[in-house]
């Protein structure tokens, strides 16, 4: 047995790699790689990461600790942009009509001033239709929303929405519809990328290093006894616990627990995600582009957004060459043919001026991610309240974008792993200090 009591994680991921070392406890990682999505992988000389990743936090001190760590960073100002009605207008498109169709200008900025500010929303689509009116909603953010949540926004809530769908005020929209470039607008005008040739996956490698002595990789949890208070892994081998941070998809971890009652699997049955196919491109030819990154909300284009990796740092791509990925949203029900979809999208690539039917594409790959982005729809927050009730009353402790089942972005999950860390201690301290008064 690896650990016979105390403290375990489970799933090596930013959030489980942070718990690890807040908790000083050892973390079980499935592959033979720590990081989980926030890894990058690095073919003939290009990184790629598993989808677009930026550093967007607000946080100077997790920034202060990844410095710490020695992750260097670039600082960079957005350049992003939509395409739309074969038009590419800058992000976001909301104060950034100027260039479309005068037809389409004119519908979106006459629904927005005369939109119904004062009626409830009581899902997504409704959220949309008041916050910003029905021709933003109809003409991107519907269409949008439904590639790639892959769900429609009518069966979803709006409690997500945040700041990560831009809001402008009615005298940024009217400027956007008539002359001005607004591009300083939204969560991540600047960002942050590490500055070596690991790509974002420099971020997950400083907190392995930092988490090594405590990592185990190539375990694959199999079952958990919750009575027991054991693990069992995929290569046969076992690890008792006395309080557990788990970090693992929530259907995956209830899946695996024989003990679950009926009402946690049933919950657990209702938690949807999207799925995410990335397909990654290595270009013979110099700067194709200098954006960052490019949304698509067209449903005759394959992908929802294409990145240029070549521009987030200086050794991400061989010098002289370019470098593109694109996301590809699909629902799990439907599954996803990898080479069939790879050649779409570089069709589609070459029909939105992306790249060039000349071009030679010297590196292609492609990486599948099966929970992406959890979708917020009307069951979520009753089955995450069963699920967890029961989870705690187990003495597990759910962590990360999956273990809460959230749309955190990265920092988000670094830092919940690290709270998770923390609570995982308290529990034990209280534990031992009720076994030793009994
Ligand atoms: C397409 C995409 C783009 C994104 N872009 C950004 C961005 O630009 N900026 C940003 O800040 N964030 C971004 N994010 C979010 C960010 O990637 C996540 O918040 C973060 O990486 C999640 O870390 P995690 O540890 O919670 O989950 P994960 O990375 O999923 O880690 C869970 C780990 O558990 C392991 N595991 C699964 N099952 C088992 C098992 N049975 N036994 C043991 N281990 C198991 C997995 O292998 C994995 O390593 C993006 C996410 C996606 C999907």
């Amino acid at each position: 047995m690896l650990s016979d009591g105390n403290i375990i994680v489970l799933g090596g991921g930013l959030a489980g790699l942070a718990a690890s070392i807040a908790a000083d406890a050892p973390v079980y990682e499935a592959a033979s790689q720590a990081g989980g999505i926030a890894c990058s992988d690095r073919v003939d000389g290009f990184t790629f990461d598993r989808g677009i990743h930026i550093l967007q936090t607000t946080n100077l001190e997790l920034l202060d600790w990844l410095k710490s760590l020695g992750v260097t960073f670039q600082e960079h100002r957005r350049n992003a942009y939509i395409y739309s009605h074969q038009t590419y207008t800058a992000y976001p498109f909301q104060v950034n009509t100027a260039g479309l169709p005068i037809g389409l200008r004119v519908r979106c900025l006459w629904q927005y001033l005369t939109r119904d500010r004062d009626s409830k929303a009581h899902n997504y689509e409704e959220w949309m239709y008041r916050t910003l009116g029905n021709g933003f909603a109809d003409t991107f953010l519907i269409p949008y929303s439904e590639k790639f949540w892959t769900v429609s926004p009518r069966e979803m809530t709006h409690e997500w929405t945040g700041n990560r769908v831009p809001q402008p005020s009615p005298a940024q929209v009217i400027r956007g519809a008539f002359w001005s470039k607004q591009t300083r607008i939204g969560t991540n005008t600047d960002f942050r990328y590490p500055h070596g040739e690991a790509g974002y996956g420099e971020v997950a490698a400083a907190l392995e290093n930092q988490a090594r002595a405590n990592l185990h990789l190539e375990h694959r949890a199999v079952e958990v006894d919750v009575e027991r208070r054991r693990v069992t892994f995929a290569n046969g081998q076992t690890a008792g616990y006395s309080v557990m941070v788990s970090t693992i998809p929530l259907p995956v971890l209830i899946s695996i627990c024989p003990q679950a009652p009926g009402e946690v699997r049933q919950a657990a049955s209702k938690l949807r995600t999207n799925s995410i196919l990335v397909v990654n491109l290595g270009i013979e030819r110099e700067a194709i582009s200098d954006r960052h990154w490019v949304h698509f909300p067209e449903k005759d284009v394959s992908f929802f957004r294409i990145s240029y990796p070549h521009n987030f740092g200086p050794d991400v791509a061989p010098g002289g060459k370019s470098s593109i990925s694109a996301e590809v949203a699909y629902s799990v029900n439907d599954g996803i043919d990898p080479e069939k979809t790879t050649e779409r999208v570089i069709a589609d690539l070459i029909r939105v001026g992306a790249m060039k039917s000349t071009d030679k594409i010297i590196t292609r790959t492609t990486h599948n991610i099966p929970y992406a982005y959890c979708i917020y729809d009307m069951q979520r927050t009753e089955a995450l309240r069963v699920i967890h009730a029961w989870l705690r009353s187990c003495s597990i402790i759910p962590a990360g974008r999956y273990g809460l089942w959230t749309y955190f972005w990265s920092d988000e999950s670094i830092l919940s792993g690290k709270k998770a860390g923390g609570t995982a201690l308290e529990r034990l301290a209280g534990q031992m200090s009720t076994n030793a008064s009994s």
